[in-house]
């Protein structure tokens, strides 16, 4: 069970040049995620507490995994994610185990950043309805919550957690000593967008023709995800197309489809 919730990655490779257009909150991240776990007795010897979690919200596909990611190769630590939905979706009465062993594997794996994804899905508001399903949602939360508290003593974890439902989160977690650094991390604007077109054509054959510039401008809404789904995309046009070199027709191409496809996707939701 542990091995299909939790990831483990020695060291993941994302650095911070990976990451575009949200410098502001990397800076922040790296503030207070890397300070205490490269020098934790700097705490120590100033007598303070050091920052327990930090939460990311903000739209899918905006880098929140890539800087928990970045931040964990940054301090050569082990990358342990889990998913809260699949959490408690799946193992339905095996919640709180499964927060109990994530800590214990990271107190196995330190130094270790504790990545959990989805968070909403163990720690939304109490909803009206009382089913079985949400006491063991609500287990689940107060076992990650006391791990948590009991965490004074912890050495070199650190804990990021994400949503994109910053609404629906219970309070209880945002609480001092908790989830208390809360940093939103946006969709990219236009420059955003052009440095993250840049980033993920690094490796790309690109023709003379192309205007990263334009190509940001004209992808107005798109996420950071979706600007690396344009270029693999555009790259597939290029390939279908007989071609090694791949120009502004295909990222134009690319992004066509990939927003009919989102709406489409909207539409079954709605
Ligand atoms: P979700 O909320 O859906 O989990 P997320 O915010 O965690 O999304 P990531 O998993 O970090 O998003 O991003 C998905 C992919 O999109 C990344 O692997 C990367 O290729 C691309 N990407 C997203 N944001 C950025 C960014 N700011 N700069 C460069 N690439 C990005």
């Amino acid at each position: 069970v542990r091995a299909r919730v939790m990831q483990v990655e020695k060291k993941p490779e994302v650095s911070y040049a990976d990451i575009g257009g949200i410098d502001e909150q990397m800076e922040e991240v790296r503030e207070t995620v890397e300070m205490p776990l490269k020098s934790p007795e700097m705490f120590d010897q100033v007598g303070i507490d050091p920052p327990s979690g930090v939460l990311l919200y903000g739209p899918p596909g905006t880098g929140k995994t890539m800087l928990a990611k970045a931040v964990a190769n940054q301090t050569d630590a082990t990358f342990i994610k889990m998913a809260g939905s699949e959490l408690v979706h799946k193992f339905i009465g095996e919640g709180a185990k499964l927060v109990r062993d994530l800590f214990e594997l990271a107190r196995q794996h330190e130094p270790a950043v504790i990545f959990i994804d989805e968070i909403d899905a163990i720690a939304s508001k109490r909803t009206e309805s009382k089913t079985s399903g949400d006491a063991e949602v609500q287990r689940t939360m107060m076992q990650l919550l006391s791990e948590m508290d009991g965490f004074e003593d912890r050495g070199q974890i650190s804990i990021i957690a994400a949503t994109n439902r910053f609404d629906m989160l219970d309070p209880a977690i945002l609480r001092p000593g908790r989830f208390d650094r809360l940093i939103e991390v946006p969709k990219p604007d236009e420059d955003g967008r052009e440095i993250i077109f840049r980033i993920h054509t690094r490796n790309m054959n690109v023709s003379d023709d192309v205007s990263f510039e334009e190509l940001a401008e004209e992808a107005d809404e798109a996420s950071g995800a979706d600007i690396k789904a344009i270029c693999t995309e555009a790259g597939m046009f290029a390939i279908r197309d007989d071609r090694t070199e791949v120009r502004m027709e295909d990222f134009r191409a690319a992004w066509e489809k990939i927003k009919q496809a989102e709406s489409e996707e909207d539409d079954e939701v709605s």
